[in-house]
């Protein structure tokens, strides 16, 4: 017992020589610099208090509890008095500096960086000012899905070819919950939720298992249109989609539509415009002066009953543009790896 005293005191009279002479020597040092390599002396991987620390496993058990406690509380005191210190040459430097000659207190701060709208951003608020300027309402919707949004209520039935194409990540094993594919499964949640006759767009993230390259990635940006009315025919379709791309691309496009089979629309169609770069033939539209935009078409009444229509009395038409392509298209951007880097050297372009 007595012995094991006399070694705690030893102990203790060591770590309070070690602080003493710790502040002692921050107190003296003159900057910054100074002061943190005093700290690193203690603190540092090499520093005498690590030195104590790997003592401990060869301590007798009952001592290393109060011995560690020891330890790290002198570990704070180094730390506290160096930041103290910093927080003392710091201030004094300030004050240096403002009782200087040259020191001018009107002079406005320097200018803050400021960062810039995302170009998807930019374009997507740009196509939600041009479709609200057409009646439309934007939409929102969750991009975790349910099966039945994502697919079932789109025509696309558990065995249906169509749902391999989609490369889907699944939330959970039964496969209820997925990570939306499309935005499309806006427009049934639009059906249930609005009163026809009704317009609207949905802009979103839509994600799938892909294996990236510079046209494809796991997220991407589409906007969803679904228009609900009487009589809807591909008339008012074509009329939409040509004041879109004259929106998007601020000069009249020639637009032809090709038959495209998408399982939520009947018909369906492959939209194409009239290549903006050039007028014979570039690398943008493959020489073929036609670059495809978007698929499209009149909503299939198996879609309008799952979102509790009567296909009988409301019709409609749907496209699904994909806002990362156009993003690109208009920015020249050459890999859509680009848009969700984050690295400033894209960014700071737009
Ligand atoms: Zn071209």
């Amino acid at each position: 017992m007595q012995t094991e005293l006399e070694g705690t005191e030893e102990q203790v009279d060591e770590r309070e020589a070690l602080l003493e002479d710790a502040r002692a020597r921050i107190e003296d040092a003159g900057d910054a610099d100074a002061v943190k390599a005093v700290e690193r002396d203690f603190v540092g991987k090499k520093g005498s208090v690590s030195a104590l620390m790997a003592k401990i496993p060869s301590l007798p058990p009952e001592e290393r509890r109060d011995f560690g406690q020891g330890v790290n509380e002198l570990k704070r005191a180094i730390q506290d008095a160096a930041q103290a210190k910093l927080d003392a040459l710091a201030k004094a430097r300030l004050a240096q500096d403002r009782s200087a000659s040259d020191f001018d207190p009107t002079l406005p701060p320097p200018a803050q960086a400021r960062g810039s709208l995302h170009p998807i951003t930019q374009v997507t608020r740009e196509l939600e000012d041009l479709f609200e300027s057409m009646g439309y309402e934007v939409l929102d919707g969750p991009e975790v899905e349910l099966d039945f949004y994502n697919f079932e209520a789109l025509n696309i039935p558990s065995d249906h070819p169509a749902r391999d194409s989609q490369d889907t990540f699944f939330c959970d094993d039964a496969g209820h919950l997925v990570m939306r594919t499309h935005t499309s499964p806006v427009q049934i949640r639009a059906m249930e939720r609005l009163e026809p006759p009704f317009r609207v767009v949905v802009p979103g993230k839509c994600f799938r298992q892909e294996t990236t390259d510079a046209t494809h990635d796991h997220t991407f940006h589409q906007m969803e249109g679904l228009v609900v009315g009487k009589d809807i025919s591909v008339a008012h379709l074509i009329g939409a989609m040509k004041t879109l791309l004259e929106g998007i691309f601020e000069r009249e496009l020639d637009v032809r539509m090709r038959p495209g089979f998408f399982p939520f629309v009947e018909p369906g169609f492959e939209l194409d415009a009239r290549c903006p770069f050039c007028r014979d033939g570039c690398s943008v539209c493959k020489q073929t002066t036609w670059i495809e935009l978007l698929p499209c078409g009149l909503v299939h009444p198996n879609v309008l009953r799952a979102g509790g229509l009567d296909p009988d009395e409301w019709s409609g038409f749907a496209f699904g543009l994909g806002l990362s392509r156009l993003v690109m298209l208009r920015e020249q951007i050459d890999d859509i790896r680009h848009m969700l880097s984050g690295h400033l050297r894209f960014l700071e372009q737009f």
